[in-house]
């Protein structure tokens, strides 16, 4: 058994950190953040550097890395800002189903341009009436002469505002028993006709995202924007969620230990009743169990990406990795402002960002509670 990244992992942690370093800025975050903005020109220079679409084969435009290296590239980007982190990491959300399912040429059309910085992609499941619960679906595609026809409503999606095309999940066959035997996946491009995007406001974080309603009404799709197989679309996404619920623990993991630095930082340099911080035996056990937590959550994520890469997909592995990375994040990210104190309730110090960004990672693929059912689903032998 051995616990230790390959020289190359290594390397490319260390490009993926060197990066970040140089290129997130504080005050842009902060800006970037407090406007609602995008950070298009970092993500523009990712690419050029090879990190976005690492895990997509060369002939893809990619380096032909697997999850694992993903994730570490994600962990990295999210320590050193959580915001500009998660949005780098979710440029090709939903991506994977073309990646996986999709044929030649889609694949060569959409997963090149995106790790040229070309194009930024979305993918809709949730709906108004179906959020963890996507086993049947309002929206539609039904076929006619020239393809398909999509009508509906799809809420709650990241990058809406800003993709070039999404990836639609849609109710097939209304007459399948279960109703999920009767969902495909559909690419729909920005600015077909009747395929509206709302910006839904405000949000608690991750700011510099778009979270969008979608409404697809009348919306023609040729048949070579079917994914993969008819009525196979729920399988195709719940085997992508088995690999991008790794990202999101990535992104959870990345926050938790941004935020650990900035407090393991602050508490050797503020001094209270004569003395540092780090100093009061209290400080030292708040950052030995959030030191433990981050260790515990990191073995449970490369863990969860090294099996996706050797072929299991075992969702127990990905459902606890986000879990529990997810529930770090906001712990520590929670205990990191109340070492800084006062400081840390102030946007400057950046904790307080750290810790409304953590929380997304609770939420969105699949909620803790989704992701408990899973775990117990696998432990139990039962359905959860
Ligand atoms: C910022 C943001 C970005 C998002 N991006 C995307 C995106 O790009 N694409 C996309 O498709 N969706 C996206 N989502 C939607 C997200 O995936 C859903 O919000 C999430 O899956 C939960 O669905 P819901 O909000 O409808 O909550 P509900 O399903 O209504 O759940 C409400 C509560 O009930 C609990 N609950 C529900 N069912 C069960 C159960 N069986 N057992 C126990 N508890 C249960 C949930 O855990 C939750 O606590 C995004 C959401 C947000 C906030």
């Amino acid at each position: 058994m051995n616990f230790d990244l390959s020289p190359e992992q290594k390397e490319i942690q260390r490009a993926a950190d060197e990066f970040a370093k140089g290129e997130f800025d504080k005050e842009v975050a902060l800006e970037l953040d407090r406007n609602h903005r995008y950070p298009f020109d970092i993500l523009k220079k990712a690419c050029n550097l090879g990190f976005i679409g690492i895990h997509y084969p060369e002939e893809y435009g990619g380096q032909g890395y697997g999850i694992l290296e993903n994730a570490l590239i994600v962990e990295s980007f999210c320590r050193r800002d959580s915001g500009i982190g998660v949005c780098l990491s979710i440029a090709n959300f939903s991506s994977e189903v073309i990646l996986r399912f999709g044929n030649e040429t889609q694949k060569k059309r959409y997963l090149i341009p995106i790790t040229k910085g070309e194009a930024i992609s979305a993918g809709a499941f949730t709906e108004p009436d179906h959020g963890s619960d996507i086993t049947s679906l309002q929206t539609t595609a039904v076929e006619d002469e020239k393809g398909y026809v999509i009508n509906g409503v799809k809420t709650l999606i990241s990058n809406g505002r800003i993709a070039d095309f999404v990836i639609v999940l849609c109710q097939t066959n209304p007459e399948a028993s279960p109703q999920y035997r009767g969902q495909s996946t559909f690419i729909v491009d920005k600015g077909s006709e009747g395929f509206e995007v709302t910006e839904l406001g405000d949000k608690m974080g991750i700011r510099m995202t778009s979270t969008t309603e979608m409404s697809f009404d009348q919306v023609r799709i040729r048949e070579e924007n079917v994914v993969g197989s008819l009525n196979k679309g729920f399988y195709q996404v719940l085997e992508f969620f088995d690999e991008s619920r790794v990202m999101v623990a990535a992104q959870g993991l990345g926050i938790a230990q941004g935020a650990f630095d900035r407090a393991m930082d602050y508490a050797k340099k503020r001094s209270q009743f004569g003395q540092k911080l780090v100093d009061f035996q209290v400080t030292q056990h708040k950052l030995a169990d959030m030191a433990t937590q981050i260790e515990a959550a990191r073995g449970l994520v490369y863990k969860a990406g090294w099996n996706f890469d050797q072929g299991r997909i075992e969702p127990k592995w990905t459902s606890m990795a986000k879990m529990f990375a997810g529930r770090v994040a906001v712990e520590v990210a929670q205990e990191a402002i109340q070492i800084l104190g006062g400081y840390g309730y102030m946007a400057e110090y950046e904790v307080e960002r750290f810790y409304r960004d953590a929380r997304i990672t609770e939420i969105y693929e699949g909620t803790r509670e989704i992701q408990k059912n899973a775990i117990a689903s696998a432990v139990i032998g039962k359905k959860g």
